[in-house]
């Protein structure tokens, strides 16, 4: 197949009607709205992400959506990126709705008293943000104007850059490896539009850089594209036709924790100011889902496949054990649907083949009397007669 044919297949769009994922409305352009195969995923992919944070030491925050005009003043995003945002006018008082979750964290930091000893705080955020992008611009899940950011914010003492970035990029590495991306990092230097001093710049830029030698991590350099509180390291993923897509982030940022007074109590007693660290790893739930539709052209891994498997009855004789059997499978934690209706078994096949579900069981005489069924993978074909209990832990296997 040629690669334009590929990328066709592939496209977002067009599967994501096909399967029932997400659809996009005049009604709100750019805000896609997510249909319930689309939903399964999405918890999928959300719920990976909660468990493997809690594993890391994170602690889950959520923070208001809309908030006061003035807090954006001060954390710099009125003058830096005022053009990107949307806002409201709420008894007589102006409300930015926020593009980023960054200074609810730090509204959360700051109401405590802090001590050295607390630190590193990781707080993360499947924060709902939203930023005007061109009408011209917008496509599918890939540009759009509201997305969950998977964000979080750590804030950390000096001496614990180094480790804390370290950390980070490890639990980068793990996520992509799930998904089989390969990526490649890119460290973006100081901006001309840049907040702070120079010196304080080059030290961010020598701390990420630091950590990417020691890990021996090949990376390029962006001069000049930091964000304008700080440098960071950009990942970018290869998909399975070799595209590469921005996803993950890690930014350090030295101005922030100050305009905010950020504080915690140093070891002398005094108060000492944080540094914070920014990251995402799916950049936004919205756009990696585009790109997993993509790079596994719809056929998901079991996971996070909606439909995980299709009961096929040959005739209605079958649809009584077909129900029992799907109980029993949910029971077990599977996602099972039965096509029960008067058709021919060839037809109903063909279909769950189109809808790419990863399993078919089929149901006749034979398997209603010995408590089995016939079952059916997807591209691969007959697996032959098995007994339910293999089933399903063949499929807990897989998962
Ligand atoms: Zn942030």
């Amino acid at each position: 197949m040629s690669i334009e044919k590929e990328v066709e297949k592939r496209n977002h769009r067009k599967l994501g009607q096909e399967l029932e994922l997400f659809m996009s409305m005049e009604e709100a352009p750019g805000m896609p709205f997510f249909l319930p195969n689309g939903m399964v995923i999405r918890n999928e992919l959300e719920n990976y992400w909660k468990q493997k944070h809690q594993k890391a030491g994170y602690q889950e925050i959520k923070t208001p959506i809309m908030m006061k005009q003035q807090l954006w003043e001060q954390s710099g995003h009125w003058d830096h990126y005022h053009e990107n945002m949307y806002f409201s006018n709420v008894d007589e008082q102006n409300y930015a709705i926020k593009p980023m979750s960054c200074p609810g964290a730090v509204l959360i930091f700051n109401s405590k008293r802090r001590s050295y000893r607390e630190l590193p705080i990781r707080y993360a955020e499947l924060g709902l943000v939203h930023r005007h992008e061109l009408s011209g611009s917008l496509s599918g899940l890939l540009r759009v104007r509201s997305f969950t950011q998977d964000d979080a914010h750590l804030f950390v003492r000096e001496d614990q850059i180094e480790s804390e970035v370290d950390k980070v990029l490890d639990l980068i590495d793990e996520f992509y490896s799930e998904f089989g991306f390969s990526y490649k990092l890119e460290l973006s230097t100081r901006p001309e539009d840049f907040m702070g001093s120079v010196e304080i710049w080059d030290k961010a830029e020598s701390a990420l850089e630091s950590v990417l030698k020691k890990k021996e991590l090949p990376y390029q350099i962006n001069q000049g594209d930091g964000a304008f509180y700080g440098p960071k390291i950009d990942f970018h993923i290869l998909d399975s036709l070799g595209r590469s897509w921005q996803c993950g982030t890690v930014q350090l940022d030295f101005q922030m924790p100050g305009k905010f007074n950020c504080q915690y109590i140093g070891e002398d007693n005094k108060p000492q100011i944080p540094i914070m660290i920014h990251r995402a790893i799916y950049g936004s739930i919205e756009r990696f889902m585009a790109i997993l539709i993509e790079h596994f052209a719809g056929e998901f891994p079991l996971w996070l496949s909606p439909v995980q498997a299709r009961i096929l009855p040959i005739s209605d004789a079958h649809v009584s054990y077909a129900y029992q059997l799907k109980e029993h499978l949910e029971i077990a934690g599977l996602r099972i649907e039965v096509d029960d209706r008067v058709e021919k078994i060839g037809l109903k096949i063909r279909e769950a083949e189109k809808q790419k579900i990863p399993y078919m069981m089929i149901i006749g005489d034979q398997e209603v009397e010995n408590k089995s069924l016939a079952m059916r993978k997807h591209r691969e074909g007959n697996l032959g007669q098995m007994k339910i209990e293999a089933v399903v832990d063949q499929l807990r296997g897989e998962k």
